[in-house]
């Protein structure tokens, strides 16, 4: 005998969000008369204890058989409500939601009447698709207790570490010959003044030798398939040309090396040899061969790196390797990096050679940097008399070649190094720093600029519109000052600019691979930003650092702590959940065209041979619901209706587009 169906309608406030232009009243008491509702009730939040408990003691007591609720997103509350009703003893997939807030009360602040007309429709729509929901079951399979981290920055070294000692194993894949990322670029760390090798190269150290971290460096991730615990990776690494488990690092090839070029990790300031580590404290300690560079690949002579090697390490005949992989969960932790200072040709970067980078600066003013830690002009090595920082190149700027966001750390990364250099050259030293605002929000950040305020730092609020080289390579702009009402005309030795942060070269290409989404600054987008902060929408696949958006390291460092605590908990359940939201196909109806596999994104739907042993061959498709989104593409395409999406039937949408008509 047919249930007689039972639906419970909850509309939700959501404080004043949505009731401030939706009469939440008038949407219950309208649902009330709608068929098959038995109970119909208002609620100022409905996802807060009380609000799940009505609707519990509702399923009991009104023998609630469907719930509808109307509130937010279901991105947002989804898993909530079905939790609840799941534990009222109903199954959660017997629950539809209407979002009334990004759909309706958002975009319809300012017309009330509108407003609570649409909400009525949308729970109209919800009701009626409610009526023909069905109870689904998930499926459990097992979770690999390994994971991938890409990107060996902080971020990923940090969450390698963490994961590899709750007993987990970790492959770092990073796309350089070394780990490190752009912190063993600085010299000092805000607001503290920690020297930044004296933090992180211990840790690299720690990853290089942990049991539970496998480090592929110079490697980069080509393909992966499957679904949360159990993605199977490809990573090509990349031939370095010499042996690893032979080179000792002791550097000899290096200087037998007749080719000098410059050197990335010190942005072109210094050389190295074809044959190179980036720095000394790189882990692995390896040498790599630059192919593009060394004379053997180029012009089939030399190899006195070969000759000089004791160990017998190079290995000119190496090949790029594909290693295949099998994990539980994916952290994406492929940083940041800088604005290109050349778009600003205001300010002549490239053209001038004392107008460099902060991130150059860093390197100018660091100890083991290609000056030797002696602060220097460019151009002719003699000490500045004159530094000026413009903040905000490129960054929080609307026209065309600039990016709108703001970087979190440049104003406190200047003011670190406006205090390097009054600390170090006292009253010898005027020092400038050109704002539009100073953001120094993060713990001790603002104590550390009132004291380099002190300093007798000349903060100028204002920005620069060019700079103007003189016949000596002194560099000339003036500046409006609107906080001293002054125009101010400036000579400066070195002109240092704090150029925006963008997301790491590549990252586009990484989101397709993996199939999660980027924001629209072009990281990687988090699930949710306050609640879900390191997930991406596809489950098992996390998010560290500043590949998720710019930030400073102590922000990162608890972003990939974050990554890590919420992977090794998923990963330590030993199993997962599967969505049972997938598709369905009917083999009568199905005639083995392949246009479902043609168009699916996932490798989720295959055509086969079915009744291989009969005269007349078959061919049906088949879906992995391991493997299936439940995105509805493949029902899209297919010429014969024979997919159907499991809670998203043709039925179910047809009763819908029907009562909103
Ligand atoms: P990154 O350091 O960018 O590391 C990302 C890593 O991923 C890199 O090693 C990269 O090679 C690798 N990678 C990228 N793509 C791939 C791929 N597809 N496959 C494999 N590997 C890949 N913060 C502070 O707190 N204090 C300071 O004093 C400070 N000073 C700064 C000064 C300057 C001038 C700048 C520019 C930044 C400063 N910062 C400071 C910010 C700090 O640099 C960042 O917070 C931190 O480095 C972010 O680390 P990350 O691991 O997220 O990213």
């Amino acid at each position: 005998m047919k249930e007689e169906l039972r639906i419970g309608v909850y509309v939700c406030h959501c404080g004043l969000n949505i009731a401030a232009s939706v009469d939440c009243k008038a949407v219950a008491e309208y649902a009330s008369k709608l068929p098959d509702v038995v109970v119909a009730k208002d609620y100022a939040y409905m996802c807060s204890e009380p609000g799940q408990n009505m609707i519990k003691e509702d399923i009991k007591n009104e023998k609630l058989n469907r719930v509808v609720v109307a509130s937010c997103s279901p991105r947002m509350h989804e898993p909530t409500f079905r939790t609840a009703v799941q534990e009222a003893g109903l199954n959660p997939y017997l629950f539809e939601m209407a979002n009334i807030r990004e759909l309706c009360s958002w975009p319809h602040e300012k017309e009330p009447e509108k407003a609570t007309e649409k909400a009525k429709e949308l729970v109209r729509m919800a009701v009626a698709k409610a009526r023909l929901i069905e109870p689904l079951e998930p499926r459990t399979v097992g979770i690999k207790p390994s994971a991938l981290i890409i990107g060996g920055g902080v971020a990923g070294i940090w969450a390698s570490l963490k994961l590899a000692s709750s007993g987990f194993h970790v492959y770092l894949i990073e796309r350089e010959p070394t780990i490190g990322g752009h912190m063993a670029q600085l010299d000092k760390t805000f607001p503290t003044l920690d020297c930044s090798a004296c933090i992180l190269t211990p840790m690299m150290v720690d990853v290089s030798r942990h049991p539970n971290i496998t480090l592929l460096a110079y490697s980069e991730l080509k393909e992966v398939e499957g679904y949360v615990g159990n993605f199977k990776v490809k990573v090509l690494r990349k031939p370095r040309y010499v042996d690893e488990n032979k080179c000792i690092g002791c550097g000899t090839c290096a200087t037998k090396c007749p080719v000098k070029v410059p050197n990335e990790f010190e942005l072109g300031l210094g050389t190295r040899k074809a044959i190179y580590v980036s720095f000394p404290q790189s882990v692995p300690l390896k040498y790599t061969i630059d192919r593009d560079h060394c004379l053997y690949f180029q012009k089939g002579v030399c190899r006195l790196c070969e000759r000089f090697c004791e160990a017998k390490a190079v290995d000119f005949t190496q090949e790029p390797k594909e290693v295949e992989l099998e994990v539980g969960t994916i952290i994406v932790a492929t940083g940041y990096d800088m604005y290109d200072a050349t778009k600003a040709k205001e300010y002549g970067y490239g053209r001038y050679k004392n107008v460099v980078t902060a991130l150059e600066f860093e390197r100018i003013t660091n100890a083991a940097g290609p000056f030797h830690g002696k602060i220097a002009r460019p151009s002719n090595g003699k000490k500045p008399k004159r530094v000026s920082f413009i903040l905000c190149v490129g960054s929080r700027d609307e026209r065309a070649d600039g990016i709108d966001y703001c970087c979190r750390f440049g104003c406190t990364a200047a003011i670190k190094q406006a205090y390097i250099l009054k600390n170090k050259f006292g009253e010898d030293v005027d020092v400038d720093i050109c704002y539009i605002d100073i953001r120094t929000f993060g713990k001790g950040q603002e104590e550390f600029y009132r004291k380099v305020r002190n300093m007798g730092v000349n903060f100028i609020h204002g920005k620069p519109s060019e700079i103007r080289e003189l016949p000596d390579g002194s560099l000339v702009f003036d500046v409006f000052d609107t906080a001293a009402n002054t125009l101010l005309n400036i000579k400066a030795d070195i002109v240092v600019l704090m150029t925006g942060v963008v997301p790491s070269k590549g990252a586009k290409e990484l989101a397709e691979i993996l199939k999660v989404p980027l924001s629209s600054d072009g990281f990687f987008m988090e699930a949710h930003p306050k609640l879900h902060p390191v997930e991406t929408v596809t489950e098992g696949i996390f998010v560290a650092g500043t590949a998720q958006g710019s930030k400073d390291i102590t922000d990162t460092v608890s972003h990939a702590g974050n990554a890590a605590a919420v992977a090794g908990t998923l990963m330590s359940q030993g199993e997962v959940k599967i969505e049972p939201i997938t598709a369905l196909v009917d083999g009568d109806l199905c005639r083995g065209c392949g246009k479902c596999e043609e168009v699916c994104e996932f490798n989720a739907i295959r055509v086969e041979e079915v009744q291989p042993f009969t005269w007349t061959r078959v061919l049906n498709a088949k879906v992995n619901e391991a493997l299936c989104r439940g995105c509805g593409v493949c029902a899209v395409a297919c010429p014969t209706g024979a997919i159907t999406m499991k809670h998203f039937t043709d039925k179910q949408v047809m009763a819908m587009i029907k009562a909103a008509t």
